[in-house]
């Protein structure tokens, strides 16, 4: 059956002058939303914790701007180690494109921390002190009463709490948590950097979370632009099957199941009708799911008018898995995951790089000697100690000279370690010479460096 359009031409929650209009969406029970609703508490358990719990002395997740360190389960990822996060960035990429082909945005409902917090903490905060959606309505519309404001006041002084642990917790993946503890503790006028720094995200997080909610979704978040562009008629998300559902209405001669009590509009978080068709709007949060489900069940009609369905299962065809965008997509998600594991198990912890200074490249010595300066940057991305030592097998007359040897490289740590090579002047003829020198990690010879002597030629 041809469905009529009846998508409005502007967003749901805007009004023709532009003016937002605020969704309260009716609080539902069901078997998605009990679903959603463990699961929810659970990912508010692994987005919050991680910040505090360590491996190997180290944070599981922080990404250390300051330092250029980047450490995830326990292993320290330096700038030189930028391809790691470059292969992290498009697994997860990838794997959200995959996903969506699969079952539309369930990322966005079911596991996104913006849907979670607002869903499960806030809204539930907003439904424990003001009441359901009639109730809040009429408070909205109610004159400033003391009763008013005391609900208002308590609501929102909740509401920043939430939005102090969460902006907290989301800098604590970048400061680590005992420097946020650190600055938690101490008085603004130790550091105002800091102190300026959380009261920025905690706004940042209470005007998210209290007041732009599901606009966030709508306006901002780039997923939901291109998430059209990834689904197919195949891809099951939240849908209202219209064969079964229209012609719609209260009336007894009307033949379809919806009888167009708009519970699934009231129940939407971002105030759409399913009944319009897949739409930029929806999250796929499934409370419409539910909400028709319980009407269904009052009037005694089988469940799933509103269901997790494809357009082509609709139309009664059987959706197939195995389809040119899923293939593709898994072929990629094979052959990349599979590199990175192999590039992350060949990862070599200790590396070095050597650096001649600037400067003059030579320096003449007594007794016809001919000296050069070199560096050897080492970083050791490990989390325990190693003794670098440096040898030269060119001849007994060139002389090596490090400071240190074995030089021990603390764990995670960078150090430039200086050496000098003398040269007889009478072995450059022609001004340069290839000294091969060789690197020991615990006295396991790791590379042969073959570096160039520079001096007057003759
Ligand atoms: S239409 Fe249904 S699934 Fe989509 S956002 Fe609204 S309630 Fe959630
Ligand atoms: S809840 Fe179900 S019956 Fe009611 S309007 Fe929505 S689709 Fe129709």
């Amino acid at each position: 059956m041809q469905q009529k359009s009846r998508v409005p031409k502007s967003l749901y929650n805007i009004d023709a002058t532009g003016k937002r209009h605020r969704i309260y969406p009716q609080d539902i029970t069901g078997k998605f939303t009990r679903i959603r609703t463990k699961l929810g508490y659970l990912l508010i358990i692994i987005y919050l914790l991680p910040p505090w719990l360590e491996i190997n002395g180290l944070p599981v997740i922080q990404l250390n701007i300051p330092d250029r360190q980047f450490i995830l389960f326990g292993s320290i990822f330096w700038p030189q180690d930028v391809q790691y996060l470059v292969f992290i960035f498009i697994l997860a990429g990838l794997f959200l494109f995959f996903i969506t082909a699969l079952f539309g945005r369930v990322w966005c409902g079911w596991a996104c921390p913006q849907t979670i917090f607002l869903e499960f903490v806030l809204r539930r905060i907003e439904y424990w002190i003001e009441g359901d959606r009639p109730a809040q309505i009429k408070l909205d519309k109610s004159p400033w009463t003391p009763s008013k404001i005391s609900k208002k006041s308590i609501k929102h002084l909740l509401f920043l709490l939430v939005a102090a642990i969460v902006s907290n917790t989301f800098l604590a993946y970048f400061t680590g948590i005992n420097s946020l503890l650190q600055w938690i503790s101490s008085p603004p006028w130790e550091n105002w950097t800091a102190f300026l720094f959380m009261l920025f995200f905690l706004l940042l997080f209470y005007f998210d979370l209290a007041h732009f909610q599901e606009q966030y979704c709508n306006l901002v978040c780039p997923y939901a632009r291109f998430q059209s562009a990834l689904i197919d008629s195949q891809t099951i998300q939240v849908m209202y099957d219209p064969l079964r559902g229209e012609p719609r209405g209260r009336k007894s001669q009307v033949t379809g199941d919806c009888i167009d009590c708009n519970a699934c509009t009231r129940a939407c978080p971002t105030g759409i009708d399913i009944r319009n068709g897949s739409q930029l709007e929806c999250i796929g949060c499934t409370r419409c799911i539910d909400a028709c489900d319980r009407i269904m069940t009052r009037i005694k009609k089988p469940k799933g008018l509103v269901r997790y369905e494809s357009e082509q299962g609709l139309e009664g065809k059987k959706p197939s898995i195995i389809r040119p965008r899923i293939v593709v997509y898994t072929l990629f998600l094979t052959i990349i995951t599979s590199s990175f594991i192999w590039v992350l198990l060949n990862r070599p912890l200790v590396e070095y790089q050597l650096i001649r200074p600037k400067g003059s490249p030579y320096t003449l010595l007594a007794q016809d000697q001919v000296s050069n300066h070199f560096s050897l940057r080492l970083i050791n991305k490990d989390l325990k100690p190693h003794q670098i030592r440096l040898a030269q097998q060119a001849g007994a007359d060139i002389t090596l000279i490090v400071p240190l040897s074995p030089y021990p490289l603390k764990a995670n740590s960078t150090y430039q370690l200086a050496f000098f090579l003398m040269v007889p002047r009478d072995k450059l003829s022609s001004g340069r010479l290839k000294i091969p020198l060789q690197v020991f990690i615990d006295e396991v010879l790791q590379k042969n460096i073959d570096l160039v002597f520079i001096g007057p030629s003759s």
